[in-house]
């Protein structure tokens, strides 16, 4: 399970995330919902341990181990996955050897055997079988002249094959079409099970129809001001965030 404790956090000097307490039990997925500048991608870059995101407060434990003292490889190998809101294209290099370079970078941190070229394919084809990816997509740039429902199948194939413990994956606000939402939703549904756990990022509730959370929470100038089930992303997207930022205050 992922707890989440008090947490700060600043970027540049200014405080973002002014007290985040959030627990997602193994096996659930929750989803986070506000408006823009709520400090929504802070957290999860907090989590992932980006660059320039400063924690000055508060806990984070995944399955009782300290994610904020460990580097970011090791909290990817501790079973952390984030998904880029904006993929990086990598020209020259090869989808298959970057996918296989994550999934070693992982095995290697948690003292597994490495998987060479063949063992990769094979796992990646049958992965990729089950996603309904073209195999295709292996030997292509990583990432270059993907659509945008290419480079989200990516994304999740990334995740199938990493298999962590808890994703969390961070919506551009910008608007995913109709197709990329349904190749997230039916990734992260395929993933569902008590080994693995979710925190969704959205400003929309459209998504959350195709994932069903097992919680909704909003997150509002750095705190999270209202928790419930599915039905306040409903209200949220009904009434807007008017109401429930009013009843929180
Ligand atoms: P959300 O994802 O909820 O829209 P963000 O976490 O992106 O919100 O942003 C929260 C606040 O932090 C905003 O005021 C934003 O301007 C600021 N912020 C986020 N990242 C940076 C950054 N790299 N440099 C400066 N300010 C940032
Ligand atoms: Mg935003
Ligand atoms: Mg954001």
């Amino acid at each position: 399970m992922l707890r989440i404790e008090n947490l700060t956090a600043e970027v540049e000097g200014k405080p973002i995330l002014k007290g985040v307490t959030l627990e997602i039990p193994d096996g659930e997925v929750h989803a986070i919902m506000g408006p823009n500048g709520a400090g929504k991608s802070t957290l999860s870059y907090a989590l992932s341990g980006r660059e320039g995101y400063e924690i000055t407060g508060g806990s984070v434990l995944l399955n009782g181990q300290d994610l904020l003292e460990m580097e970011p490889e090791e909290r990817a190998a501790a079973g952390l996955f984030l998904a880029f809101q904006y993929p990086v294209e990598l020209p020259g290099v090869g989808n298959a050897n970057f996918l296989r370079t994550a999934l070693n970078a992982i095995r290697r941190t948690r003292g597994e055997a490495e998987v060479d070229a063949m063992q990769f394919l094979k796992l990646a084809r049958a992965r990729m079988k089950e996603l309904s990816m073209p195999e295709d997509m292996l030997k292509r740039g990583v990432n270059v002249g993907f659509s945008g429902g290419e480079k989200k199948r990516n994304e999740i194939l990334q995740m199938a094959l990493l298999q962590p413990k808890i994703a969390i994956l961070d919506e551009t606000d910008s608007g995913l079409d109709i197709d990329a939402l349904k190749i997230v939703a039916d990734g992260v549904n395929a993933m569902r099970g008590p080994a693995f756990s979710a925190l969704v990022i959205t400003h929309y509730q459209r998504l959350l129809n195709h994932i069903v959370p097992d919680r909704v929470h909003v997150l509002a100038d750095g705190r999270i001001v209202a928790s419930g089930g599915p039905e306040l992303a409903q209200r949220l997207e009904a009434e807007g965030y008017a109401g429930v930022l009013e009843e929180a205050a």
